[in-house]
């Protein structure tokens, strides 16, 4: 199934402030014009659940970033995104991904990569309402956890080289850095742009 018809406002306004915050209003104004998404310069979609704009156009803005930046530019852009859009969500609008009152208790590291994966699993079905149904697999080892989805709301309708989905590695880095209160390694290792039958992402647990 493909993406619902339309996202909701917070989406949007996620991207374009944490876009904007990374390369400058003028630098996010570039990305809508050459993605001719001019209607939203200026003018970003509110602070609401409301479905109000269509998919197409949080994939268009996507795409536009990586015509702009080349894939390699836009890599630490929507990186950086990923990182800052998990930690608005998280501050201002946690019920976007089922996050209100989530509290992150210390422990081991084991204990933290449960909670991390746990959380995981909260997150990715408020995403499966959000974006609609797809095929959202998830596997755990010992000291990893991986996440497979199609389609991928990140790089549908994009053709690249390399794996391409950084917005997503940075929001699972946002969360990761709430929990351990440091970085782990997640890497990208199939991806539907550059040919895969899917998106599948693998967080490794920290050492201790
Ligand atoms: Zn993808």
């Amino acid at each position: 199934m493909p993406l619902k018809d339309k996202l909701p406002n917070q989406l949007f306004n996620l991207a374009f402030v944490t876009i904007e915050e990374v390369l400058g209003k003028n630098g996010l104004n570039a990305v809508l014009n050459y993605a001719k998404l001019s209607q939203y310069i200026n003018n970003y979609p509110p602070n609401t659940l409301d479905l109000e704009h269509p998919s197409s156009d949080f994939t268009r803005f996507t795409a536009g970033l990586i015509q702009v930046l080349g894939e390699k530019g836009a890599r630490s852009v929507m990186l950086l995104s990923g990182i800052r859009s998990f930690e608005i969500m998280l501050r201002d609008m946690p019920g976007l991904f089922a996050l209100d009152g989530v509290q992150i208790e210390n422990g081991t590291t084991d204990k933290l990569f449960d909670e991390y994966v746990r959380i995981q699993h909260t997150m990715n079905d408020a995403a499966t309402y959000i974006f609609g149904d797809g095929l959202h697999k998830t596997s755990r080892t010992g000291d990893s956890w991986a996440l497979e989805i199609s389609p991928c709301y990140w790089c549908m309708g994009l053709k690249t080289e390399a794996p391409i989905c950084h917005g997503e590695i940075g929001f699972e880095l946002g969360l990761a850095r709430w929990i351990f209160g440091k970085d782990i390694k997640i890497e990208e290792t199939h991806c539907i742009a550059k040919g895969d039958p899917m998106c599948r992402f693998v967080s490794y647990r920290p050492k201790d």
